[in-house]
């Protein structure tokens, strides 16, 4: 670099540690792990000049300094939310989250985490509802954002990869280690406080916290059996209070071996390493461990070791161990009893524990570690693009004629086509094995955030009954029943899972191997990660492929879908959704003033928008020369099926019965018939919308007839008593004579009086 020596260089950003859940003593072997990798971490970056900063609870201060004595320490309250402000304001190179989850989450700073296990995924059954909750909503997006995994076996290492989907390159095992308490000899402090305990002379020991799938009550059972050949062996037992031991200890009492189990509660590390030194043997029959450290401190210990067949624990034991089937009572008694018996067997185990004991040492898992840290925190560059083939500059006809069309798009003079009028660059399309990319995880976290679109959750619920049946009501028409389906750029996966109910071997194809394992994980169903060429054994194998809102994306449309095609048997269909500029004519500005829906798939994804007529000329072009125009689900898509050969079309009176055959396919059925009683019920609320919109103008017509006749009755009362009027005024003075008249005749008559 130019700036090299000049001392102008920006300084490396120190490493940030989230020890926000960190309690000392309660977070079980992971403490163990802490203790190391953290004072390891602090010595690296203040060997570095720099100072590692540690969030953590107010009432863990003390004890967080205790393992990280230069580190600038923070503490956090009840939300990541000071984790979050503090990183903003001051930068650092890496979020190191030691204790399962990435906290914050959306942190923009290069996440590190470290999970020990995926237990609640195999026992589900053993968690809290609330814990599980958490554990449900808060491993799968962590593990996918983290830019590395920190794990402790090679078994939660693939436990990942097959829950999650992530590259396995992306975790890194540590081989943890036993405490240095049990490489040491027994103290005499221990020594006195085991003699304390008045154990039996022999006893098989298990330090297993009460939780359920350490599988105390099968190593009862087994006790009780081998009781019965040797009432000498006891069975002694520690443990943390809580869970609670009262309900095993009971348990022993009903089996009737009360007097044969000693519970010892919680014992120092110090005092465990006689109670192994003095032990048959460590039964270890727990039914699932992320790496089982109680094996490794047997080894260190000289103890022989019985373990579970499960999970980790051949891992950990390896050639060291006398295996069990811990869900087997009987096996783990006969187990026990070969301890008992054969001091031979025991001592070659011992020799061999020990020999796997040497094999680990916390330096080298902390190198590790902090190499797998480094990495993570300066993480390579995306590879340079190997184009096979140059894109054709200008449209995907070959035309380099263009007129400009909106801000972002140009249209192909010749066949009408509206492109990008700057594409991006070829490795727009690549995801690489982090998963980065435009179409790598962030495109289904972020990005489709930013562009409003719903979580793909609520897309995996809300596209199978609208679009996907939609679409399966005609594939149905078109691809008989029981025929190979590949559908790319599948998503959350819900209309291969939709089409494999209604009986075809359908399998997904998506770009994303974060989102194909959740597809896998959400439906049950089979998910290729892109590219396509990597299952050369699939080649020819499809009877159809479906691209439902795909081909928009691609660079090349003729060069991707010709990559699809040799995937595709030579009869088989193509049925394609892709925008629709419907009236090619048309201008920018006019589809603006009416607001048409098309306005919005000007994408800066979207490279190519075709109208029906460039649609055909692309298909056939790859040789697609039938081509049925299917209706489109919406006003700005077009809806293809196209076949090198003879199109087929198959009648609902074929296709129903083959789906009542099976029970799934009824149940396909069932979603179609609803869809079709939906789009009934809609048009016939339609049709009476519009006889009530009819009912309304016939309305307001009568209304306005009514009102010009009132107004028209108005003006003839008017006019009636205007002439009303008039009479009486005229009558007026006819009748002043005539008072006048018959006024006269009176005085004559008083004269008369007079
Ligand atoms: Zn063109």
């Amino acid at each position: 670099m130019q700036t090299k020596g000049t001392g102008m260089e920006r300084p490396i950003d120190p490493i940030a540690v989230n020890l926000r859940s960190f309690v000392k003593g309660a977070i079980g072997g992971l403490e163990e792990v802490v203790a190391h990798l953290i004072p390891a971490l602090d010595r690296h970056e203040s060997g570095q000049g720099r100072k590692l900063l540690v969030f953590c609870q107010p009432n863990q201060e003390d004890n967080v300094r205790q393992i990280a004595s230069s580190a600038e320490i923070v503490s956090i309250q009840n939300t990541p939310e000071g984790i979050r402000s503090h990183l903003m304001e001051t930068p650092h190179r890496l979020l190191f989250c030691p204790l399962m989850v990435l906290e914050p989450i959306d942190s923009s700073i290069p996440g590190a985490i470290l999970i020990p296990d995926l237990q609640h995924e195999y026992f589900p059954q053993y968690f809290a509802p609330g814990v599980l909750r958490w554990r449900r909503a808060n491993f799968w997006p962590s593990v996918v954002r983290a830019r590395i995994v920190l794990t402790i076996s090679e078994f939660t290492r693939t436990t990942i990869v097959e829950k999650y989907g992530i590259s396995p390159d992306k975790i890194v095992v540590l081989d943890l280690d036993a405490a240095r308490t049990f490489k040491l000899p027994c103290t005499p402090r221990a020594e006195a406080a085991f003699r304390e305990f008045r154990l039996p002379a022999a006893y098989f020991f298990y330090p297993a916290n009460f939780w359920p799938h350490k599988n105390h009550a099968n190593l009862l059972r087994a006790l009780q059996i081998l009781r019965k050949t040797n009432p000498e062996v006891a069975l002694v037992l520690t443990g943390s209070e809580v869970p609670d031991p009262a309900p095993v200890l009971r348990m022993a009492a009903d089996l009737g071996i009360a007097d044969a189990v000693r519970y010892l509660g919680h014992v120092d590390r110090e005092i465990l390493v006689p109670l192994y030194q003095h032990a048959l043997g460590l039964s270890f029959v727990s039914q699932f461990e992320g790496c089982g450290l109680p094996i490794l401190e047997a080894f260190n210990c000289g103890t022989p070791v019985i373990a579970s067949r499960a999970a980790s624990c051949p891992e950990i034991a390896g050639d060291a161990g006398l295996f069990v089937d811990s869900a087997q009572p009987g096996e783990i008694a006969a187990a026990m009893f070969q301890f008992v018996r054969d001091d031979a067997l025991r001592e070659e185990l011992k020799r061999r524990g020990k020999l796997r004991a040497a094999d680990r040492s916390w330096e080298r898992t902390i190198a590790v570690a902090l190499q797998a840290l480094e990495a993570a925190a300066n993480p390579p560059r995306l590879a340079a693009p190997t184009p096979q083939r140059a894109r054709p500059a200008g449209c995907w006809c070959g035309a380099t004629d263009s007129e400009p069309f909106s801000p972002e798009y140009v249209r192909c003079k010749s066949c009408l086509t509206l492109y990008l009028s700057s594409p991006p660059a070829d490795e727009f399309t690549r995801v690489d094995e982090f998963d980065r990319g435009f179409y790598g995880v962030d495109y289904w976290l972020s990005h489709q955030k930013n562009v409003h679109d719903p979580p793909r959750e609520e897309r995996a619920r809300t596209d199978l009954p609208e679009r996907n049946v939609y679409w399966l009501s005609h594939l149905l028409r078109r691809v008989p029943l029981g025929k190979r389906v590949l559908e790319i750029g599948c998503a959350h996966g819900s209309f291969v899972a939709l089409m494999r109910q209604a009986g075809y071997d359908a399998v997904g194809l998506e770009m994303s191997t974060t989102i194909a394992a959740f597809a896998q994980a959400t439906f049950d169903v089979p998910v290729l990660v892109a590219p396509i060429d990597r299952y050369p054994e699939l080649r020819g194998s499809f009877d159809a492929i479906v691209a439902m809102d795909v081909i928009e994306h691609f660079l090349d449309p003729i060069a991707e879908l010709c990559r699809y095609l040799e995937f595709l048997s030579p009869e088989g269909a193509l049925i394609i959704q892709t925008p629709c500029f419907r009236n090619p004519a048309r201008s920018w500005e006019e589809l603006k003033r009416v607001g048409d829906a098309f306005l919005a798939q000007s994408k800066p994804e979207h490279i190519f928008l075709l109208n029906e007529d460039s649609l055909r000329r692309l298909l056939n072009q790859i040789g697609f020369n039938e081509v049925a125009v299917l209706p489109a689900l919406y006003s700005y898509d077009q809806f293809v099926v196209a076949s090198r050969q003879k199109l087929i079309a198959i009648e609902p009176e074929e296709y129903e019965p083959k789906l009542m055959e099976i029970p799934k396919g009824r149940m396909a059925l069932a979603l179609l018939d609803g869809s079709t009683l939906c789009n009934i019920y809609r048009k016939a609320a339609e049709e009476r919308l519009m006889a009530l919109n009819a009912a309304t103008v016939e309305c307001t017509v009568l209304r306005k007839a009514a009102d010009e006749r009132l107004t028209a009755l108005n003006a003839v009362t008017a006019a009636y008593h205007l002439v009303r009027k008039a009479i009486e005024e005229r009558r007026a003075p006819h009748r002043q004579g005539r008072r006048e008249n018959e006024e006269k005749p009176a005085r004559p008559a008083a004269d008369t009086v007079k």
